[in-house]
């Protein structure tokens, strides 16, 4: 069994800067043995990770970073972003496709209103940011955020997320994304093994709010667990040393798969290749569970 298995790396098909083939030379150089690509909402880049991957050594895990949203019952919440990544899905499946589609045009408008907003402040323009989106790439605001590093604005992503670009401020939109439910249910149905990503970056982020007795954490996992959950993505460089200890808990509780990853975007990110890795025992369950797609070799 192979060791190094790093299962969340993005490319050009959505916000990372590296090519797909760039990306599988990059893994190859950092060791890794089993990689998964996880685009937002698209497949797009996973026939070119597959040629390049090719006779290399290194297996491909055909995935997904799949936008979802959870709403609280409490009157007046807001609704919070949350990623989930599917592993081993039918890169063929309908119902996959239309729902990456609809949400990759969501975010497509949803970025044109951002860049409306910021070029009241900025001097900044649409056909700039969409020049810095790869034909057919899903749009976010890290390519907003190349644009205003390109102009000297910001000397890197982490301070104009920090900056303009924070979800809390003034021009940010959000975009539509399925309720958490349904997007685990597009996953499975597409043969797809469903595991959140980061699930807790903070108290109030994350599919189940975190400021509230474990108790009530776990009846929250619960209700996503049996609506098919598979698995946490516990070692993750943006969860909290005390979210893992929970997220470790919640795991305990429902049997989850328990995966670490890089979540590397390239240069402009710090994340880098291998920094967090699956233990080789967690990635065997991940494959005899899925049944949309087989590792590439
Ligand atoms: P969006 O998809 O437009 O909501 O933007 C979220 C993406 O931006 C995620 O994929 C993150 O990788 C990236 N991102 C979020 N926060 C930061 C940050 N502080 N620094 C760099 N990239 C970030
Ligand atoms: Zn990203
Ligand atoms: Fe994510
Ligand atoms: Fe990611």
């Amino acid at each position: 069994m192979p060791s190094v298995i790093d299962l969340h790396a993005h490319t050009t098909a959505s916000d990372g800067d590296d090519h797909p083939a760039e990306l599988i030379q990059h893994a190859l150089a950092a060791g890794i043995d089993v990689l998964a690509v996880t685009d937002h909402d698209t497949m797009s880049g996973l026939g070119q990770a597959a040629e390049a991957v090719t006779g290399s050594g290194m297996l491909l895990l055909p995935g997904i970073e799949l936008s979802a949203q959870v709403i609280d019952k409490e009157p007046g919440s807001i609704p919070r972003s949350v990623h989930l990544l599917g592993y081993g899905v039918d890169p063929e499946n309908v119902a996959l496709a239309q729902e990456m589609e609809k949400i990759r045009s969501h975010r497509n408008d949803r970025l044109r209103l951002m860049v409306e907003k910021l070029a009241v402040d900025y001097e900044l323009t649409w056909q700039e940011v969409s020049d810095a989106i790869s034909p057919g790439a899903t749009p976010g605001r890290p390519h907003i955020a190349q644009v205003l590093i390109d102009k000297g604005y910001f000397p890197d992503t982490s301070a104009a997320f920090a900056g303009p670009l924070r979800a809390e401020g003034p021009y940010h939109v959000p975009h539509y994304a399925p309720r958490l439910h349904r997007a685990i249910a597009v996953i499975v149905e597409a043969g797809g093994v469903p595991v959140l990503a980061h699930p807790y970056t903070g108290a109030r982020s994350g599919a189940v709010r975190h400021d509230q007795p474990l108790d009530r954490i776990l009846a929250g996992y619960q209700v996503f667990v049996e609506a098919g959950l598979a698995g946490l993505e516990i070692n993750h460089r943006e969860n909290t040393e005390e979210g893992k200890e929970v997220l470790r808990a919640v795991a305990a509780e429902f049997s989850l798969i328990v995966t670490g990853a890089s979540d590397y975007h390239g240069t402009r990110k710090p994340n880098a290749l291998g920094e967090n890795t699956t233990d080789p025992s967690q990635l065997e369950r991940i494959l005899e569970a899925a049944t949309g797609s087989s590792p590439i070799s």
